[in-house]
């Protein structure tokens, strides 16, 4: 962090400045020039507090040098994060196609579904037991029943499952679930994020609506930090001022973030776009910018579908749509994508 002070700054005040970073155990290299007093603050800058220095008497101007995530930052963990999930790995060069209703609705909608998805190439299903809904009054999943179902399913196909935590108290219930995932609407439930943070399960983590890559990346080192490395990043579009689609899926996000953390990306195009027509040009696109995988709605009947059926794929569209992913995919890992740099 560099901090630089205004001219000529009340010497007790710099004192006391110096004295109380030296107490965080922060030591500072001072530059002092006729014009301009800059300091390096060396150290675990992290906790510091940079509104508070930015509002110091004697401070012109401060700036962060080093991010301030550390567990997610790539800077200091230079290798890809892969994460094992039952037979099957998400990252390092895999295509993780997690395929599935948006809410479960009954055993057999669920385990036909995935019965069809894993025909298709899914390696894994998702599902919603637990459903953030804008409104009260739309079904807000079946809770308990619905994670027994996918349970079920998994031991019918063999697929992990993916499905949603809303809340702490949910924890237990989650025992046989592969991946748990947090919501967009949970990206900042920081109670929550230290609760997975706690757990011995991979944590798909779904980028806020409004959020910037710094604030996912934030959020992601709220889980870190308490012992759990298994991160997966979810881009599941973003608001803008485009009323067309339900959010903008914001692409751009796979090489920012490829360069700033070493976690696996997955990019969600279902609740991105809203519309299911839109749903493949933007998974096969996501792939094409080196995503390492897909989250994707699919149900056999969108139109009575208990929700999102506006943004789901009918079995034979996935079907189609799972060839050319794995064709793109294939294609992308023969070509350098990352070197573009
Ligand atoms: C979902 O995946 O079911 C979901 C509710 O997604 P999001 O949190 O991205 O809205
Ligand atoms: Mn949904």
């Amino acid at each position: 962090m560099i901090v630089i002070l205004k001219k000529n700054p009340n010497p007790e005040q710099v004192q006391g400045f110096i004295s109380w970073l030296e107490g965080k155990g922060i030591s500072v290299h001072k530059s002092i020039g006729v014009n301009e007093t800059v300091f390096g603050l060396v150290g675990d800058t992290a906790s510091l507090d940079i509104g508070l220095i930015a509002a110091l008497d004697i401070v012109e101007d401060v700036k962060r040098i080093v991010e301030p995530y550390k567990d997610a930052n790539r800077k200091f963990h230079p290798e890809d994060t892969v994460i094992p999930v039952g037979n099957t790995q998400i990252g390092g060069g895999t295509l993780t196609i997690m395929a599935g209703p948006c809410s479960v609705e009954s055993e057999e909608q669920l385990v036909g579904i995935a019965k069809a998805v894993k025909a298709s190439g899914a390696t894994m299903l998702r599902g919603g037991a637990f459903k953030p809904r804008t409104s009260p009054y739309s079904f807000q999943g079946l809770g308990e029943v619905g994670i027994q179902y996918l349970v079920t399913a998994k031991q019918e196909t063999g697929l992990p499952i993916v499905t949603e935590l809303m809340e702490i108290s949910q924890i237990p219930l989650f025992k046989d679930v592969d991946v748990i995932q947090i919501g967009a609407r949970n990206m900042q439930n920081f109670d929550l994020l230290k609760a997975v943070g706690r757990l011995d399960k991979p944590i798909l983590l779904k980028r806020g609506m409004s959020a910037t890559y710094e604030e996912l990346l934030m959020s992601a080192e709220y889980i870190m930090s308490q012992g759990n490395h298994n991160v997966i990043l979810c881009e599941r579009g973003i608001r803008t001022f485009e009323t067309y689609t339900r959010n903008t899926l914001d692409l751009t996000c796979v090489p920012v973030l490829r360069k700033l953390t070493h976690l696996p990306i997955i990019i969600d195009p279902s609740h991105a776009t809203g519309r299911y027509f839109l749903v493949p040009p933007m998974a096969l696109a996501a792939v094409a910018s080196g995503a390492d995988g897909l989250e994707i709605e699919v149900h056999q009947d969108p139109q009575h579908a208990w929700s999102d059926g506006g943004q789901s794929l009918r079995p034979d569209k996935f079907d189609k749509l799972a060839g050319m992913l794995m064709t793109m995919h294939q294609f992308v890992q023969t070509q350098p994508i990352r070197e573009w740099e």
